[in-house]
């Protein structure tokens, strides 16, 4: 790893900005309701915790060919940022769930099925973490970084 301090708001909007064309074209809204200013300073390798946000993103768009909205939003803890990505696709049925993070595994005709396992393996090297939440009205990917001291 390579960490740095960055803001989490900063990175957020960084990629909601990159995937914002594409998203569009299938009609879908990415809503970020975190904030610019938000006081979350992370420790973190920036271009990797990017990824994992775009990789996040973007299975949320291909999950609603049709349209709709995605939701990246940031709760605060004593002791962790967690970032949460909602999307409103029809969700992940019960005998996959437990596939989704593993390498390769895909249900889509062009993918690679390597996003997750990637993402998983990132926050793992954060000492974070990365768990979702389904139902048929939609999914929720959270991210959980821990709130770095300023002496690490
Ligand atoms: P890929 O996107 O290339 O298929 P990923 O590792 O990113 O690989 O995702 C693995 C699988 O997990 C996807 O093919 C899909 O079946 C499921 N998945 C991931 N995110 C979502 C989501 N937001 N909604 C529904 N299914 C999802
Ligand atoms: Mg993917």
């Amino acid at each position: 790893l390579n960490p740095e301090w960055a803001n989490l708001g900063d990175l957020i909007v960084h990629q909601v900005q990159l995937l914002t064309p594409k998203a569009k074209q299938s009609n879908v809204v990415l809503i970020d309701k975190t904030s610019l200013d938000s006081i979350a300073k992370v420790r973190v390798d920036r271009p990797r915790i990017e990824q994992v946000f775009f990789n996040l993103l973007n299975n949320a768009i291909q999950a609603m060919p049709n349209g709709g909205r995605v939701v990246v939003d940031t709760i605060i803890n004593a002791e962790s940022f967690t970032v949460t990505i909602t999307d409103e696709g029809p969700g992940i049925p019960d005998d996959l769930k437990d596939c989704i993070f593993d390498p390769y595994f895909t249900t889509k005709s062009e993918g690679t099925g390597l996003g997750l396992a990637l993402s998983d393996k990132i926050m793992r090297q954060h000492n974070g973490g990365i768990e979702f939440h389904t139902s048929p009205a939609g999914t929720t990917f959270e991210i959980t970084l821990p709130i770095a001291s300023p002496f690490n």
